[in-house]
């Protein structure tokens, strides 16, 4: 296509060579609003009915109707059974509203993130190019288009330089189809046109310009899309145990409930008290919110990790993080900052650095100061330091790929056509049919200097030709040394896998302290069968000359030994490996967005070290989740054996169902979500990573069934000796649930570590300390007040406070010695299974 008609095309759609300017983008935006279609948020109504669709809440709301229809069912009632019904209404209600409240929170936050990562688009306005958010481009904006990118609006090519597009998620079709600029812009039908590019397709390869013609809805897409997107998060392998693990236990505690209801009957005890027994059974022991809670938790986990630059785009990777056992990583811009300067320019005799350098900058697609490939920067400011411009690129001949290691672009300089190359040198010898054993020298000298190396060619009508060696400094991040260490201290290897010169990888690995015996390349690893191969992986670590599909080998062959693998990728050929890799990181600067998509991270700095503290905050949080799941189990556990040992005892019930509605909904939420905060204990990298294969319950139920039984001989004991001095029911059962709080808080702070908790950072979680000081406040309240009645419960003195306090910290004590002394005769067994210890 000429000049001419180029710059038809752009008038006709309403823009300049320039792209839009400000006052013409705002326009638009006010005329077509956002590029971006809505996505359909469940509604806040719908989000809290959600809330009551647990089965618990269907138990609840059965005992509030059966308690509502007791006094027209038989005459033996005790008269309060109304009240009751409405205690237990307005308790189901407020528990509903915390859940509400807290998934809303949790929601918004990963939704913000999602937004954080999405896609980008490069385009010229005001006649100079940028990065900008792709909900951001209005009609008319030019875009540029490159391999990797996702396309984001609909829109008409005016350059197209050997560009593909993958259209499979419109047209289904999964072979690329070609793509190429028309003169004529079609105004009517704008459907599949071969001149056109379309929202949410992809760039296989090469290059191209063009210009929006819609955005949004209006695109192909967006009338696809029957106008609205679900956002759902799917369900990650935790959540969905613990659902599973909850029905479970809700079915085993139902058929009790049952059973226990019908043995009591056949006893001849009163038919209400063993309804209320067997609700208050299925009340204390279905751990419904389990889900919920690792939601919360992973919500809290994800908001830290962005912060510190890892933006995670699938939940699931943040508890795959936490038992991750290698990491694959890039070297360019990962272990090194990606600030590349050209430090050296070498000359073929009879070429001068200026012929060089305007071959190295000419065949480049980057933008000064800062768009683009790093290494095409690094060539254009030293060519622009030598007041070097550019000549435009007429047509994109070979595009570089990770695979070629090299690109062609065509130039016509003065009227005469001329051909440019650049890329990997033994590649651009191969190219320019070159064997200079010079060449070859000046390399193997750069290269062992950790300097990476570029070769440019020109063809200006003979052939090509090599001009020369441009070398380039890449130093590595000051971070990574110290964080390989840290890996390595945790049970983690690093590997380098790059595309660079094997002598440029070995030095850099040598920098950052990657010890590796040797480096294989590409080519080794085409000749060495799988078997040879994993046993070169125990000692080698850094790979170089790569191509993709040999990161895929690498990975299936770690995979295949057992080990969780974390791998990172940028190029559009990266996406498989990307995807295979149990966590896939993207780099969020230089990543493609089908690098970003395939993957489960995205590094929003590129740096290795980032990765390290993604793993360190994954293995914060499964352990919180640990925590909290545990602390609630032990609690339930205390609740069910209490009540149950009770009945065996023919004890009257010691803890009604509103008492157990009362801890589980009330006083344990805010220390269970405080273990949520837990900051990392300091020996998180120094354990091995956690074995995929060990479960959140791995090794913990005779500890379970030990802090149950625990907690229900405190509360069974001092139920007993209160009845015997007050002979009353309602004293004895406040005395029971008031010891039953207190123990269940001490569970929450010994739940925090396997070491005795009272030494271990005693106040390293200040909200803990404050929720349950605030609990038990609440606690002391209700006891003080009139609601103490309507709850069958009663004011306690300030001796029988302190009495019940030192029989529960006498109990926690000795359940401390017990659990310290359990966990250090697992120890061994444990570093055996690679079980978590926090
Ligand atoms: P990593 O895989 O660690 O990110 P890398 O950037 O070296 O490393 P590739 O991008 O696959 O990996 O590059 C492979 C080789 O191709 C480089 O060593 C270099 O010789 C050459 N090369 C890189 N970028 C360009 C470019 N823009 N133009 C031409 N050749 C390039």
């Amino acid at each position: 296509m000429t000049d001419l008609s180029r710059s038809h095309i752009l008038t006709s759609l309403g823009t300049s060579p320039d792209g839009l300017h400000d006052a013409e983008v705002l326009a638009a935006r006010t005329q077509h609003g956002w590029n971006e279609i809505p996505m359909k948020k469940p509604s806040l109504l719908a989000l809290f009915l959600s809330q009551f669709k647990s089965t618990m809440v269907m138990i609840l709301l059965g005992a509030v109707v059966v308690s509502l229809a007791m006094p027209y069912l038989t005459s033996h009632t005790e008269g309060n059974e109304t009240l009751n019904a409405f205690i237990i209404l307005a308790i189901v209600i407020l528990n509903a509203a915390f859940g509400f409240a807290q998934e809303w929170r949790a929601g918004n936050a990963i939704a913000s993130l999602r937004k954080l990562s999405g896609p980008e688009a490069r385009v010229r306005r005001n006649g100079t190019v940028s990065m900008i958010a792709a909900r951001e481009l209005v009609p008319g904006d030019l875009v540029q288009l490159e391999a990797g990118d996702r396309i984001s609006a609909d829109a008409v090519l005016t350059v197209a330089s050997s560009l593909d597009i993958d259209e499979s998620s419109l047209t289904g079709e999964s072979v690329p189809v070609s793509k190429k600029a028309e003169e004529r812009v079609s105004t009517s039908d704008r459907s599949f046109l071969p001149s056109m590019v379309y929202a949410g397709t992809l760039v296989t390869r090469g290059f191209g310009e063009a210009v929006v013609s819609e955005t949004g809805l209006k695109t192909q897409i967006g009338h696809i899309t029957s106008m609205v997107m679900q956002s759902e998060s799917p369900e990650t392998p935790l959540q969905r145990d613990l659902r599973i693990v909850g029905h479970r236990i809700g079915l085993v505690v139902l058929g009790l409930s049952v059973f226990i209801f019908i043995v009591g009957l056949l006893l001849n005890r009163d038919p209400i008290e063993m309804f209320f027994v067997a609700i208050s059974l299925a009340v204390a022991a279905v751990p419904e919110g389990l889900p919920a809670v690792v939601t919360i938790c992973l919500a809290i986990g994800v908001t830290r990790m962005s912060k510190r630059n890892a933006l995670v785009r699938k939940l699931d990777a943040v508890e795959t993080l936490g038992s991750v056992t290698v990491i694959a990583a890039d070297k360019t811009g990962t272990m090194t900052e990606n600030r590349m300067t050209a430090t050296n320019v070498w000359t073929i005799p009879g070429v001068t650095e200026e012929e060089l350098l305007q071959a190295a900058a000419s065949c480049s697609r980057a933008e000064l100061p800062d768009i683009g490939d790093p290494t095409e920067i690094a060539l254009l400011r030293a060519a622009g330091d030598r007041g070097i411009s550019r000549i435009a690129i007429d047509e994109e001949e070979v595009p570089f790929t990770s695979e070629e290691k090299y690109m062609v672009t065509v130039h016509t300089a003065n009227g005469v056509k001329v051909r440019y190359a650049k890329g990997a040198v033994e590649v651009m010898m191969r190219v320019a049919k070159s064997s200079d054993p010079l060449i070859t020298e000046t390399n193997a000298n750069y290269t062992s200097e950790g300097l990476r190396v570029l070769g440019v060619a020109a063809d200006t009508g003979s052939g090509m030709r090599l001009l020369g060696l441009i070398a380039m400094m890449d130093p590595p991040r000051a971070e990574v040394r110290v964080a390989i260490e840290k890996a390595e201290s945790a049970g983690i290897r690093t590997f380098m896998i790059t595309g660079d010169h094997p002598a440029t990888a070995y030095s850099i690995a040598d920098r950052v302290g990657l010890t590796s015996d040797g480096v294989l390349t590409g080519a080794d690893l085409d000749r060495l069968s799988d078997a040879e191969l994993t046993q070169k992986l125990e000692t080698v670590s850094v790979f170089a000359r790569v191509r993709p599909e040999h990161k895929v080998r690498i990975l299936s062959l770690l995979q295949k030994n057992g080990h969780i693998a974390a791998m990172t990728g940028d190029g559009v050929n990266d996406a498989p490996a990307l995807r295979q890799a149990h966590v896939g990181v993207a780099m969020g600067k230089v990543g493609t967005d089908t690098a970003r998509e395939s993957s489960s991270i995205v590094l929003t700095d590129d740096n290795y070290a980032t990765i390290v503290s993604a793993v360190e905050e994954g293995r914060r949080i499964y352990d919180n989740i640990r925590r909290f799941i545990l602390f609630l189990m032990r609690s339930n556990v205390g609740e069910v054996l209490t009540v149950a040992c009770s009945m065996l005892l023919l004890l009257p019930l010691p803890l009604l169902p509103l008492h157990i509605l009362w801890v589980n909904l009330v006083t344990d939420s805010l220390p269970a979500l405080a273990l949520a905060m837990e900051p990392g204990s300091p020996h998180l990298m120094k354990r091995k990573p956690r074995s995929s294969s060990s479960g959140i319950f791995t090794g913990e139920w005779s500890l379970l069934l030990l802090a149950g039984a625990f907690n229900a001989v405190l509360c069974l004991v001092l139920f007993i000796s209160a009845l015997h001095a007050h002979a009353d029911l309602t004293t004895a059962r406040t005395v029971a649930l008031t010891a039953l709080i207190l123990f269940q808080f001490c569970l929450a702070y010994s739940v925090r570590t396997r070491r005795f908790s009272l030494l271990e950072h005693p106040f390293a979680n200040p909200w803990l300390i404050v929720s349950i000081l605030f609990s038990v406040g609440l606690h002391a309240a209700l006891l003080a007040s009139p609601f103490a009645a309507v709850m069958h419960l009663t004011f306690l003195p300030f001796s029988q406070w302190l009495t019940i306090t030192l029989w529960t910290l006498v109990t926690f004590l000795v359940f401390e010695c017990c659990k310290v002394l359990f966990y250090r005769l697992r120890s061994s067994h444990d570093i055996r299974l690679g079980l978590t210890s926090f």
